[in-house]
C-alpha cells in the first residue's frame, strides 16, 4: 500500500498529483479562479509528458496484481473510498463551491451522490455465464479487465463524473489515471490524494494539465480505454484521437434537453419543476432542460408563473447561504453565454424575463433570462447554451412537437409533464433519448442506466451496462472428450 499521510481538504492547502501513488508538484502551475470573484484561489501542477507516461506506466505495473485480487477486495476498497470521501464530506463541499461555483445545496448533492456511488458501484460485479453445458462440452463467457483506463473529466459536476468512472474501472479490475477539466482541478486532486492508502500504488493516479494533457492521454500508446465525459465537439477529437490505437471508449457529451408540457398541467405547480428541470446547477447540466415546449391552451400562464418563480431565486456567491444560483463556471463559458444574449437581441427575440448582462458584476454572473417563444431555428433553440438562457416554445399538435424535439443530432435526455399518464407516455417513448423522465427530472441511480442517444455519446455509464464498458468479453469453451487431444 502507498504511505501517503492524510491531506487537509482546503482550498489553502497544496495541490499535488498523485503519480504511482506519490505526490508529484511540478514548477510550472495552472491557476484555479473562484468564479464568483474571478479571484486565483489556488495552483495546480501541470503535467509534463513525462509525467502522463510515468503515471500510465504505473498504471500498467499495477494492473496485474490489482486485476487478479478477488472481486471483493476491490469492492471493498471502492466501498473504502466512498467511506473515505464521507469522512471529509463537508470540507469537499466547501473546495467544491470555490472552484466550480455551484451553492451549497448543489455542493451537497453531489458530494452525497459521489458517496452513494462509490458505495453502490462497489456492490457490483459481472457473473460469468455457462452459455452450454453437457457432458461433451463447457462454453463460458465471462468479463476480462482492459487494462490502464483514462479518465476525462469536465468542469460542471467535477467529482460525480470522476466517481462514475473511477468506481466501475476499479471494480473491474482495470487501474486508471484521472484528468480532471482544467477549470475544475481541485477536489478531484483531493480525492485522488486522499485514498491512497486504501490502493496499492499506481491503481488510482491524477494528472492535473491543461487540454493537451487531454489529447496526449486520448493518444498514449499504452493506455487501453478512454472514459470521458464533456463536448460532443471535443468527443469527436477524442474518437479520433483514440482510433490510432483503437481504445475503447465511452463518450457522455452534451445534450439539448426537451420538456414537453401538456394542456392539463396546473402551472403553478408546474412552474417551480420546470425552473428547476432547466437552471438546475446554474444551467451547466448536460440533462438540463434546455427548450421547453409548453401547450398553447396554457403557455401564457406556464410562462408568467416560471417568471414570477424565477423572480423569487437568488443568484449570487455559492457560499452565502441564501444563494440558489451561482455564476458561469469559467470565463470561455461566460463568454459563450454572453453570445446567446447577443443573438437574441440582435434578432428581436422577447425576453420574458432578464436579458440584461452586468458585465461589471465581480464575478461571471449572468441574469435568469427566459426567452418568449423564439424561432425553431434560431441559435438558443438550436444549440447548448449550457448557461442560464433558457427558451419557452409554443405547441399545439402532438406529433409536431414529438417531431421537433426529436429535430437535433442531440439524444441525451427528455421529460414529459402532465396529468394524463397515458399520453404522457405515448409521447415519452416517442422521444429519442437515453433517459426519458415523466413528471420529474434529474433522478439518477447508480443501477440505472445512463446512455446517450445519437450524438450526445457512445457507450453507457453506470447499471451492469456500465459495467461492461470497462471489459473485454471472453468466452472460454472446452472439449471435455478425454480423447480429444490424444
Ligand atoms: P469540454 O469538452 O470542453 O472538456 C471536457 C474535458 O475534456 C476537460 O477535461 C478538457 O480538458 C478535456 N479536453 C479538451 N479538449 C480535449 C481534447 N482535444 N482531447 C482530450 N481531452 C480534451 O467540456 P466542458 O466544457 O468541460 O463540459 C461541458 C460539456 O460537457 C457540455 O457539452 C455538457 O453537455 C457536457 N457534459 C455531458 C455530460 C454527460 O454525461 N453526457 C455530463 C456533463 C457534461
Amino acid at each position: 500500500m502507498a504511505t501517503v499521510s492524510v491531506p487537509r481538504v482546503s482550498v489553502d492547502s497544496e495541490f499535488v498529483m498523485t503519480i504511482a501513488g506519490k505526490r508529484v508538484s511540478t514548477n510550472e502551475t495552472l491557476a484555479v479562479f473562484n468564479p464568483a470573484t474571478r479571484q486565483v484561489v489556488a495552483n495546480v501542477p501541470v503535467a509534463s509528458q513525462v509525467l502522463l507516461d510515468e503515471a500510465v506506466a504505473a498504471a500498467r505495473a499495477a494492473f496485474n496484481e490489482w486485476s487478479t485480487n478477488a472481486l471483493t477486495d476491490r469492492q471493498q476498497a471502492v466501498a473504502a473510498m466512498g467511506d473515505r470521501l464521507a469522512e471529509h464530506a463537508e470540507d469537499f463541499m466547501a473546495l467544491l463551491t470555490i472552484e466550480q461555483g455551484k451553492p451549497k445545496a448543489m455542493a451537497e448533492w453531489e458530494v452525497l451522490g459521489s458517496i452513494a456511488w462509490f458505495r453502490e458501484i462497489a456492490t457490483q460485479s459481472l457473473a460469468s455465464e455457462t452459455v452450454q453445458e453437457t457432458r461433451e462440452r463447457l462454453v463460458i463467457s465471462r468479463h476480462t479487465p482492459l487494462g490502464v483506463v483514462g479518465a476525462i473529466v469536465p468542469w460542471n459536476f467535477p467529482i460525480l463524473l470522476a466517481v462514475w468512472k473511477i468506481a466501475p474501472a476499479l471494480v473491474t479490475g482495470n487501474t486508471i489515471v484521472v484528468k480532471p477539466s482544467p477549470f475544475t482541478p481541485l477536489c478531484d486532486l483531493k480525492l485522488v490524494e486522499l485514498v491512497q492508502d486504501l490502493l496499492p500504488a499506481g491503481v488510482l493516479s491524477a494528472v492535473s494539465g491543461g487540454d493537451d494533457l487531454g489529447r496526449w492521454i486520448t493518444a498514449h500508446r499504452d493506455i487501453d480505454k478512454i472514459a470521458f465525459t464533456g463536448s460532443t465537439e471535443t468527443g469527436k477529437h477524442v474518437m479520433a484521437s483514440a482510433a490510432g490505437t483503437l481504445k475503447r471508449l465511452t463518450l457522455e457529451l452534451g445534450g439539448n434537453d426537451p420538456a414537453i408540457v401538456l394542456d392539463d398541467v396546473d402551472p403553478q405547480t408546474v412552474a417551480p419543476k420546470l425552473f428547476w428541470a432547466a437552471f438546475q446547477n446554474n444551467a451547466q447540466f448536460c440533462n438540463a432542460a434546455k427548450r421547453i415546449y409548453v401547450h398553447d391552451n396554457v403557455y401564457d400562464q406556464v410562462r408568467d408563473a416560471m417568471v414570477a418563480y424565477a423572480r423569487t431565486v437568488t443568484v449570487g456567491d455559492g457560499a452565502s447561504p441564501e444563494t440558489q444560483l451561482g455564476p458561469i463556471q469559467n470565463e470561455p463559458q461566460y463568454r459563450k453565454v454572453l453570445e446567446y444574449f447577443a443573438d437574441c437581441h440582435a434578432n428581436g427575440h422577447v425576453f420574458a424575463l432578464g436579458g440584461m448582462v452586468d458585465r461589471d458584476a465581480v464575478g461571471w454572473f449572468v441574469p435568469v433570462t427566459l426567452v418568449d417563444d423564439p424561432p425553431e431555428d434560431s441559435r438558443l433553440v438550436a444549440e447548448e447554451p449550457f448557461g442560464p438562457i433558457l427558451p419557452l416554445l409554443r405547441w399545439h399538435d402532438e406529433a409536431d412537437v414529438i417531431a421537433r424535439a426529436n429535430a437535433t443530432p442531440w439524444g441525451l435526455g427528455a421529460s414529459v409533464w402532465g396529468r394524463d399518464l397515458e399520453r404522457v407516455g405515448r409521447i415519452g417513448r416517442q422521444l429519442e433519448a437515453g433517459t426519458v423522465w415523466l413528471n420529474e427530472i434529474h433522478e439518477y441511480s447508480p443501477h440505472q442506466v445512463f446512455a446517450g442517444h445519437k450524438q450526445s455519446g457512445i457507450g453507457a455509464e453506470n447499471s451492469l451496462y456500465g459495467l461492461v464498458e470497462y471489459t473485454n468479453h471472453q468466452t472460454i469453451t472446452l472439449n471435455k472428450a478425454r480423447d480429444a487431444v490424444a
